[in-house]
C-alpha cells in the first residue's frame, strides 16, 4: 500500500490519516472546505472565550474519543450541572432543583476545536488539502482517481470515505457504481445534528450563577429552546450556549441575535443585555445540506449499519464517518472509532494482499 486518500478532515477522517501514517502509510486528506474539523467548530469570543457551534459533550461510555484525547495530552473537565434548571412551558417560568446526574458530562478543555488542532498537528498540515471538494471517484486496475469540483484529479491505492454517507451519495459520483442496497442505505443515513441551530452569548461575568444558580433553561417558547452554561475550564471565560427552534432559520442574522438577547433580558435582567459577543451556527447553511429526504429520517437512522464495515472496490474504498461506526453513530466517539476502524481494516487488508502477492 503506497498512498491512501481520505475525503473529510472531520474528526473521523483525521483519526484515520493518523493512525495510518504511525503505520507507515502516506497519506492524503482531501477536504471540501478551508478548514479542518467538520461538525467540531470551537469559535473564539471578544473575550477570548472558547464556545461550541458543533460537537460539545461526552460521557464516561464514550471511550474511543477519551482514547484518543489521551494519546494527544488532551484533558477534559465537567460541564457544570448543578443549580436549578429554568424551565419555561406555556407562558409559565418554574425553577428545578437539578437532579444529582450519576453520569457526569464532560467537555474538553480549551474547546472542542483542540482535538482537531492536535490531530492536524499530529497528521501534518502539509498532508491536508483544503477547498478541495471531490465529485467522482473511479476505480481502475491500476488504482482509483479522484476528481475534484475543479477538475484536480488524485490518484491513491486506496481511498477512505470519511463524510456522511447521505452527502456522499448526494456529491459523488462513483465509477463503477457501489452495489445498489449500499446506495439505499447511503441515501437513508441520518446525518446527526443535520439540520440543528446552535448559539453563544459571550459575557464578562457568569451572572446567571448568582443567587439562585441556573445551569441549564427549556423553553418552549423560544427562539432558545435549551441553554447552557458555557463556563470553560479555567472558570474564567464565560457564555452562555444552546440550541434555537428550527423557526429561527427564518429570522435575519440581527433578527435571531436580537430575539435571543431579549429572551435572555426576560430570565436574568439589564445584565444579560450587557453581553461582548453572539454568534451561532445554523447547520442547514452548512456543508450537511438539509433536504426532504434527510427531515423524513429518524435519529440515526442507519447510523452503523453493517455494510459501512465492508470494503468496495477490491479493498480498496472503505468507510469512516461518525455515521458509519458500530457504538455511537453519529457522536464524537463514533467517529473516532469509524477512524480507528478504517485505517486498522485498510491495514489488515493491504497485509492480507501483500501476502497472497507472495510466491509460494
Ligand atoms: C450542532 C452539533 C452539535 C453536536 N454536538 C455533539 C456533542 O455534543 N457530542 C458529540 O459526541 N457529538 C456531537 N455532534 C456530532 C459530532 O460533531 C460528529 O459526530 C463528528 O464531528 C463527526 O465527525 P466526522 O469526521 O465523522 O464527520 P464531519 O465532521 O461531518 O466531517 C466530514 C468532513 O468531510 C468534508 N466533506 C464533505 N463533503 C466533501 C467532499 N465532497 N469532498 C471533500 N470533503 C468533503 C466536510 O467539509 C467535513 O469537514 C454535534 C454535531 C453538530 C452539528
Amino acid at each position: 500500500m503506497k498512498k491512501v486518500a481520505i475525503i473529510g478532515a472531520g474528526l473521523s477522517g483525521l483519526t484515520a490519516a493518523w493512525q495510518l501514517q504511525q503505520a507507515g502509510i502516506a497519506v492524503v486528506v482531501v477536504e471540501a472546505k478551508a478548514t479542518a474539523g467538520g461538525r467540531i467548530k470551537t469559535v473564539t469570543g471578544k473575550r477570548g472565550t472558547p464556545m461550541e457551534m458543533g460537537a460539545t459533550w461526552f460521557g464516561p461510555q464514550h471511550v474511543y474519543l477519551q482514547q484518543c484525547m489521551q494519546a494527544l495530552q488532551l484533558q477534559r473537565f465537567q460541564q457544570w450541572q448543578g443549580g436549578y434548571a429554568l424551565v419555561e412551558a406555556q407562558g409559565v417560568q418554574e425553577l428545578y432543583t437539578m437532579p444529582p446526574h450519576s453520569e457526569p458530562y464532560f467537555r474538553i478543555a480549551g474547546g472542542t476545536g483542540t482535538l482537531i488542532k492536535a490531530l492536524v498537528a499530529a497528521v501534518g498540515e502539509q498532508h491536508i488539502h483544503y477547498q478541495t471538494p471531490i465529485r467522482q471517484i473511479t476505480h481502475q486496475p491500476q488504482g482509483i482517481t479522484l476528481t475534484t469540483r475543479q477538475g484536480t484529479t488524485y490518484t491513491a491505492d486506496a481511498v477512505i470515505l470519511a463524510l456522511p454517507p447521505q452527502l456522499a451519495a448526494h456529491q459523488i459520483q462513483f465509477t463503477p457504481p457501489l452495489p445498489s442496497l449500499l446506495w439505499q442505505v447511503m441515501l437513508q443515513t441520518q446525518t446527526w445534528m443535520n439540520g440543528s441551530i446552535k448559539f453563544a452569548v459571550e459575557y464578562a461575568t457568569p451572572f446567571w450563577k448568582n443567587e439562585q444558580p441556573i445551569s441549564s433553561i427549556f423553553s418552549d417558547k423560544g427562539p432558545a429552546v435549551e441553554v447552557y452554561d458555557h463556563t470553560d475550564v479555567t472558570g474564567q471565560y464565560v457564555a452562555l450556549k444552546g440550541f434555537l427552534s428550527p423557526a429561527a432559520q427564518q429570522l435575519t442574522d440581527m433578527q435571531r441575535k436580537d430575539a435571543v438577547i431579549q429572551q435572555l433580558v426576560q430570565y436574568f435582567g439589564a445584565p444579560a443585555a450587557n453581553y461582548l459577543s453572539y454568534t451561532d451556527a445554523i447547520w442547514w447553511d452548512e456543508y450537511i445540506g438539509c433536504n426532504a429526504e434527510q427531515l423524513r429520517l429518524s435519529p440515526h437512522q442507519n447510523n452503523g449499519h453493517p455494510l459501512y464495515a465492508q470494503s468496495y472496490y477490491q479493498q480498496q474504498l472503505w468507510w469512516a464517518g461518525a455515521e458509519t461506526a458500530g457504538h455511537y453513530g453519529g457522536y464524537m466517539d463514533g467517529a473516532v472509532e469509524a477512524g480507528y476502524r478504517a485505517a486498522n481494516a485498510l491495514l489488515a487488508g493491504s497485509l492480507h494482499a501483500k501476502m497472497a502477492d507472495k510466491p509460494v
